[in-house]
């Protein structure tokens, strides 16, 4: 009996295609790349856990204060109107990773990815529970006792305290973490504060410690999508079969051409280090996600046999082939000459981005009230928006074809820093003045201890058509 497969290829029906996992044991490496990756790590984990504890004009530096609709990064509040910079920045990110993923090819994964910073967290904790590699590896094929109890539990605390800590932190981002700090000792967090700490510090504990590489290869979907970027001159790790084969073991000082055998000494040392379990030897596959470990690892053997390094290494295809490199090529132009625009882009509007807003409607119960002296009124509520980290008093006018007066007569409104304030105008006109008929008027205010904070607003006045 046969069965078809997606591609359409008969199989027999006693093959499957479920792979069973095999669990992986990454051996600890050491090498320029490992510092890079260790350096990265620091950074980037650092940051995330220590920026919340930041606190800048008497705030958290960096809060995303979802109740009060205001993001608050350093100096900047970013409010509801102002969501088109994360969406800008969003597109920045989308296009860095193409640009630099076409130049070369997954430094994202390597250096950056969450999923590849903490797995390397939790793969250092399991090591300082349970030890190095063969040390793992005899621990889980040895019967259980109470040593193995106490190094699998350890482990267990350890990464659960991780992820709970990097849950609470998560959450830190979006209410004030001092206070959910000492709400947390008094045992008083909220529901929604709970279950998201949780739920974040159960998904670290879930894609680092439990799934690692299988985040990677099967839920990942940039990882199926990247090879569409990669071109002959994309930076990718290879394995340079011409130098290394045939493979073969040999004896310490032997001379590699009289063995007829090529440079790798075929110890596999590039294959206990990898993270996702795959042997560069084969080719590039996309399982890989170029944290070169086994370009580390390759490089401490050729040191030790007296051959040069590189035989594992960051190289492109055009190089292998012994062809010349193109840095610059038609898609790296494009995705860079976007890349630079929106970069400039958003920076020039970032800094031309006005610390006040001004929103004016029409009452729409009436369209317009004609007064006993004679004159039209339409009625507006205002709101004016202090985005600025200070309070500032704020003057407002109107201004329009004929004569306009307002009520109040000098409307005065002091707005707190990071608040709004709603307030009504009425706006007349004389019925008998130059100008007839519905006409376009514009709000005004301006801040009184600085001209240069202002804004505008236009809206319609409408009027009984002459
Ligand atoms: S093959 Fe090398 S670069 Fe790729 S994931 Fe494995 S160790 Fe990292
Ligand atoms: S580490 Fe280098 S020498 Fe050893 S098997 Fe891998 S490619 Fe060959």
């Amino acid at each position: 009996m046969t069965t078809k497969g997606d591609a359409g290829a008969v199989a027999p029906a006693s093959e499957s295609y479920y792979v069973a996992h095999q669990k992986i044991y990454p051996r600890e490496v050491s090498g320029r790349f490992q510092r890079l990756r260790t350096a990265a790590v620091w950074i980037l984990l650092g940051l995330y856990y220590l920026l919340p504890w930041i606190n800048l004009h008497c705030r958290q530096s960096v809060l995303f204060d979802l109740r009060a609709r205001q993001f608050y990064i350093f100096e900047m509040v970013l409010w509801p109107q102002d969501f088109i910079f994360l969406t800008w920045l969003l597109v920045l990110a989308g296009l860095s990773l193409f640009f630099f993923t076409a130049v070369a090819g997954r430094l994202w994964c390597a250096y950056a990815c969450p999923q590849t910073v903490w797995t390397e967290v939790f793969l250092w904790l399991e090591r300082l529970a349970e030890g190095g590699r063969a040390r793992r590896l005899k621990l889980d094929a040895a019967p259980w006792s109470a040593s193995k109890l106490a190094r699998k539990g350890g482990k267990q605390l350890l990464w659960i305290t991780f992820a709970l800590w990097t849950g609470f932190t998560f959450v830190g981002y979006f209410s004030p973490i001092r206070d959910l700090g000492l709400r947390v000792l008094q045992f008083e967090l909220g529901p929604w504060e709970t279950f998201w700490s949780l739920f974040y510090g159960f998904a670290t504990y879930g894609n680092a410690g439990l799934l690692r590489e299988q985040v990677c290869k099967y839920m990942c979907p940039y990882a199926r999508f990247q090879g569409a970027m990669f071109d002959k001159d994309t930076l990718i790790i290879t394995y340079d079969a011409g130098r290394g084969e045939p493979r073969g073991a040999r004896r310490r000082g032997a001379d590699a051409k009289a063995t007829g055998l090529g440079d790798c000494v075929d110890c596999r040392a590039c294959v206990q280090v990898c993270p996702t379990g795959i042997d560069i030897r084969k080719g590039l596959q996309y399982e890989c996600i170029a944290c070169a470990a086994c370009v580390d690892a390759c490089d401490e053997v050729m040191d030790r046999v007296g051959m040069p390094r590189g035989l594992v290494r960051y190289t492109t295809q055009h190089a292998l082939d012994h062809k010349t490199t193109h840095v610059l090529r038609p898609r790296i132009i494009v995705y860079g000459s976007l890349l630079a625009l929106l970069f400039v882009g958003f920076i020039v509007a970032l800094a031309l981005r006005k610390p006040v807003g001004l929103d004016v409607i029409r009452d729409r119960n009436a369209l317009y009230r004609l007064l006993d002296d004679g004159r039209i009124e339409n009625v507006y509520t205002v709101k004016i928006l202090n985005k600025s980290e200070r309070a500032h008093e704020f003057t407002l006018t109107v201004h329009g074809d004929g004569e306009y007066s307002i009520d109040p007569l000098v409307p005065r409104y002091s707005v707190a820093p990071g608040s709004v304030y709603p307030a009504i105008l009425r706006v007349r006109r004389p019925a008998w003045g130059s100008v007839s008929g519905s006409g376009t008027i514009r709000f005004e205010v301006v801040a009184e201890d600085d001209p240069r904070i202002h804004a505008a607003h236009e809206a319609r006045f409408l009027a009984p058509a002459q």
